[in-house]
């Protein structure tokens, strides 16, 4: 089944991102190629994968398997802790883009900051000469709280072009969105679905029931109407399908309020990123 593409977001580098895609975290190195190219088939045009993932390669098969061309695809993939630092980030870079199997890769993110380490401002420098040489076509970060984005802004003079954070109907990032908002960086959410969390909360199962969708398909249409990127992870062909259905209704603003309450600003379950230091 084939689906209408997803609507691109611009990002301040003049680049665009396909607002909605797939997360390819947990899925094994020898099923991924399959989910990708099933995505791929239901419409699906970004891919959010990382070195932590250990599934660059079955990416990268995936892509070179695609009926889809190349250019028509947003792939995505984040540096590692322990690969931290100027040099180890721009070898890191080169073995990550053997494993995708592409020349040019449309975004590059730090995946944490991983403060003990001290070296996310040396990653970001290879970021911005990576991006300086046309290997990478936009840079952003994951996982940055607002005084990592002020260091590596302050400097570099370079801002990223997307935050990549946890982001979901109990845990909505208020004040770090406002902070986002000031730099003109984009706001992209990891487990929007809240990995579950939320599909027998009553605000989420009324304004299900009163578009005729599945609790997915509603928090998925809220990010959208929200104006943030996401990519959910399924390996179900039909929840494939579900999952990039969610752009034929449209929430009122009462609904929206609705969902804007479910926020507890203390419902992260995420690691918090100022104390994340593994080296994984
Ligand atoms: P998610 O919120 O996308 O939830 C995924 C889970 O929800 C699936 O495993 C499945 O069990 C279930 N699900 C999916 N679709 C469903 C449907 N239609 N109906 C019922 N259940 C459904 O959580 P996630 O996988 O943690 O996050 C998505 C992506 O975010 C990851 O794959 C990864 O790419 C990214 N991510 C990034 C970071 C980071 O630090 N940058 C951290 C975690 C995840």
């Amino acid at each position: 089944m084939s689906l209408p593409l997803a609507p691109n977001l611009a990002m301040h580098d003049g680049h665009s991102i396909p607002q909605l895609g797939l997360g390819v975290w947990q899925v094994p190195e020898d099923q991924v190629e399959a989910n990708v190219l099933a995505a791929i088939e239901v419409g699906y045009r970004h891919i959010d994968t990382a070195q932590g993932y250990e599934n660059e390669s079955g990416v990268g098969r995936a892509i070179a398997a695609s009926p889809v061309p190349r250019e028509q695809l947003f792939i995505t993939t984040k540096l590692r802790n322990k690969l931290q630092g100027y040099d180890e980030a721009l070898r890191a870079f080169d073995d990550s883009m053997k494993r995708l199997g592409l020349e040019t890769l449309d975004l590059f993110l730090i995946h944490w900051p991983y403060p003990e380490a001290n070296r996310y401002v040396d990653s970001w420098k290879a970021f911005v000469e990576l991006r300086e040489a046309g290997r990478v076509r936009s840079i952003g970060v994951s996982n940055f709280q607002p005084e990592h984005l002020e260091r590596i802004i302050g400097e570099t003079g370079v801002t990223p072009v997307i935050n990549q954070v946890e982001l979901h109907p109990h845990f909505q990032q208020r004040p770090l969105r406002a902070v986002h908002e000031k730099l003109g960086i984009l706001t992209q959410a990891w487990s929007p679905l809240g990995r579950g969390r939320g599909f027998e909360e009553s605000t989420v199962l009324t304004i299900a029931q009163n578009h005729g969708v599945t609790p997915a398909q509603a928090i998925l249409r809220w990010h959208m109407q929200s104006g943030w990127i996401t990519f959910p992870k399924s390996m179900t062909p039909k929840r494939l399908v579900e999952n990039f259905d969610v752009f034929g209704f449209s929430f009122t603003p009462t609904e929206m309020q609705a969902m804007a309450a479910l926020d507890d600003p203390g419902g992260r379950f995420g690691p918090k990123p100022e104390e994340l230091n593994v080296p994984f």
